[in-house]
């Protein structure tokens, strides 16, 4: 397979700060549920990946108004005379600009700013969104595409099963905290899907996720590997993704999108 067609691409896009209100709320999972936010200003919304993520400006309590930064030359700038929003990373989970509507799906079982708004969202409460503010594209022509997270990770694995195309072959392995948080999937591709519990540990020292992934055995061809969740969880399934299995780094796209005990943690294993 021609290399141009395996490259990745960054995108940058320019940032554009939105006010929304709440259309519509679902249940998805007790563990999960799913805010559909449309409003004026989602005119023009773009989001050119599944890796995608959007700053959510939280209001200091459900129902209240959060107080919108304007943008400034080095970025968002806050009012000093009001409180200012939390910021939280989300994923795009789906834009439909003919009903003009925004999907975004919380997980529910910890407390922090974002979570909290989620848990008691309803129609017509406001949330502030900036961003997404670039776009990391990863081919869909690789010969396989192997997905591995948590929970935080199902809006996007959730969003490129439905994307890859019928002659992609996926292997996607997820975390999740107990068996009534898995959901179904749609995707015309060839899917092989492994649920993990975290009560499942096999083994001291190795979380469930990891000893997952070691129980892999990757297929022939060119592959690409996508990792997304915990801290921990992440850069040990990293580690033995390039020590144990040999996968070279530059197929490897892994983050942190929570880290224990530490609010609003992003980082890049890359
Ligand atoms: C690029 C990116 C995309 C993301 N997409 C999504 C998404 O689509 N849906 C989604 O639900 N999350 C997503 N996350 C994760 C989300 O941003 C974090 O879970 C975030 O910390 C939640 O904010 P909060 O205000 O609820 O909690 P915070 O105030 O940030 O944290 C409060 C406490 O809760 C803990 N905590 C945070 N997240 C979790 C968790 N998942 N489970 C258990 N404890 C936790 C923290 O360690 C901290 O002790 C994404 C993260 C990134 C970086």
């Amino acid at each position: 397979m021609s290399n141009d067609l395996l490259a990745v691409q960054k995108v940058r896009h320019p940032i554009k700060v939105r006010l929304l209100e709440v259309k519509r709320v679902t249940e998805l999972t007790p563990a999960m549920r799913r805010i559909t936010l449309t409003g004026e200003d989602l005119a023009g919304f773009h989001s050119g990946s599944f890796d995608d993520h959007l700053k959510l400006l939280v209001p200091e309590r459900a129902g209240a108004r959060p107080n919108m930064p304007t943008l400034g030359e080095q970025g968002l700038v806050f009012a000093e005379d009001g409180p200012r929003p939390a910021m939280r990373d989300y994923t795009p989970r789906r834009y439909d600009p003919l009903t003009n509507e925004l999907d975004i799906d919380f997980v529910l079982h910890h407390d922090g700013p974002a979570t909290d708004w989620a848990t008691h969202a309803e129609p017509g409460h406001l949330i502030g969104i900036a961003g997404p503010r670039g776009s990391f594209i990863i081919p869909t022509a690789f010969d396989w595409h192997l997905l591995i997270g948590d929970e935080t990770a199902i809006p996007a694995i959730g969003r490129r099963l439905e994307e890859l195309p019928a002659a992609a072959r996926a292997i996607v392995i997820i975390k999740t905290a107990n068996e009534q948080a898995r959901l179904d999937f749609a995707s015309q591709c060839a899917l092989d899907i492994r649920w993990v519990t975290e009560a499942a540990t096999p083994a001291e020292g190795v979380g469930a996720l990891e000893a997952a992934v070691r129980e892999l055995v990757l297929p022939e061809g060119e592959g690409y590997v996508w990792a997304a969740g915990e801290y921990t969880d992440i850069k040990a399934v990293r580690q033995y993704l390039t020590t144990g299995l040999g996968v070279d780094k530059g197929r490897i796209r892994a983050a942190s999108y929570w880290r224990r005990s530490q609010a609003n943690s992003h980082e890049h294993f890359d």
